[in-house]
């Protein structure tokens, strides 16, 4: 894990996948546990100085690669994390195993959710949230579920040049970016960044928690500017959230057969799927993918996968 609190940037690579050439942006390798778009998201909190903070509080999905890369930030900033979840799977609380295991070896308290009343105090909390950084005398931080929130610009914004510099060092004018979205926080914010340019991105996304109007509204909960909002891409089939898939399965693998890269078995099979899907109609000469982390995760949908196969 990195010792620094800084974040470094993360290698662009050229591979092959279908005998076509894509880009890939690998955000998985700026650290195994602060991983990918969370530590991107999370970077702020990282880099800032919060001279009276003791405990990070925060909920989500107790499978969630939130909750490991906020168990690493924690661990990093040496204050306590308190993470609420709906329900921790039997399965899991035997076996603990991917993000829930690690961020409890990181020390952090994983907690039931345990009324409407929590909800209520973290909805309040959230618009405290400003008034904490201007160093009001809270010793809790409080980060809204998947770090939706307007800290996460910062680390985006360093994304974004990243790709800038990458394409301007490559004499490259023109440039399809694809990340599959879940609170849609770092493609709209990506976006909003990247359409200022000179060159000329076209940032896609598509919507792997809830249905694109979902997306959307998410989108407008950080900027009222629809010009800042990404391309949502159709997604031809509805599926669930966390479910398991066959089809999904068999992307990944085939992908990791190919491109000799692990990608995340949650947002990327239906990333994938959406990109090569919009590319059989609007082929383009260079198409970047982000591979935004998650690979802790893996190991408990593998997991799964093969009790399923079992
Ligand atoms: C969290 C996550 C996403 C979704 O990011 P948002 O900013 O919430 O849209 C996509 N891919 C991976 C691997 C993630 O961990």
């Amino acid at each position: 894990m990195t010792q620094k609190l800084t974040l470094e940037s993360s290698p662009i690579e050229l591979v092959k996948y279908k005998g076509s050439d894509f880009l890939i942006k690998r955000d998985d390798l700026l650290d195994e546990l602060f991983s990918g778009n969370k530590a991107r998201k999370l970077s702020y909190f990282l880099e800032h100085d919060f001279p009276y903070t003791k405990k990070l509080v925060s909920y989500g999905s107790v499978q969630s690669n939130s909750l490991c890369s906020m168990a690493a930030l924690a661990k990093l900033k040496q204050w306590q994390l308190e993470f609420y979840v709906h329900n921790i799977p039997k399965w899991l609380q035997d076996n603990p195993t991917g993000n829930y295991a690690q961020a409890t070896k990181l020390g952090a308290k994983v907690l039931p959710w345990e009324s409407e009343e929590q909800n209520n105090t973290f909805s309040s909390i959230n618009n405290f949230i400003q008034d904490k950084e201007n160093g009001s005398p809270d010793d809790t931080l409080f980060i809204p579920e998947g770090a939706h929130c307007e800290q996460a610009k910062c680390g985006i914004e360093k994304l974004a040049k990243e790709i800038e510099n990458y394409c301007q060092g490559e004499g490259i004018g023109e440039m399809l970016i694809m990340l599959p979205s879940g609170t849609g926080t770092t493609s709209l914010f990506l976006n909003s960044f990247l359409r200022h340019s000179k060159i000329k991105f076209s940032v896609i996304t598509c919507a792997c928690v809830g249905d694109d109007e979902y997306l959307e509204k998410q989108f407008s909960e950080l900027s009222s500017e629809p010009k800042n909002w990404p391309t949502i891409l159709p997604t031809k089939k509805k599926y669930h959230f966390g479910k398991l898939y066959r089809e999904h399965y068999e992307l990944w693998l085939n992908l990791k057969q190919q491109t000799n890269i692990e990608f995340d078995l949650l947002y990327d099979p239906i990333g994938w799927r959406c990109l090569l899907d919009y590319l059989q109609k609007n082929p383009h000469k260079n198409v970047l993918y982000i591979h935004q982390g998650g690979l802790i995760g893996n190991q408990s949908m593998l997991a799964r996968y093969e009790h399923k196969k079992g």
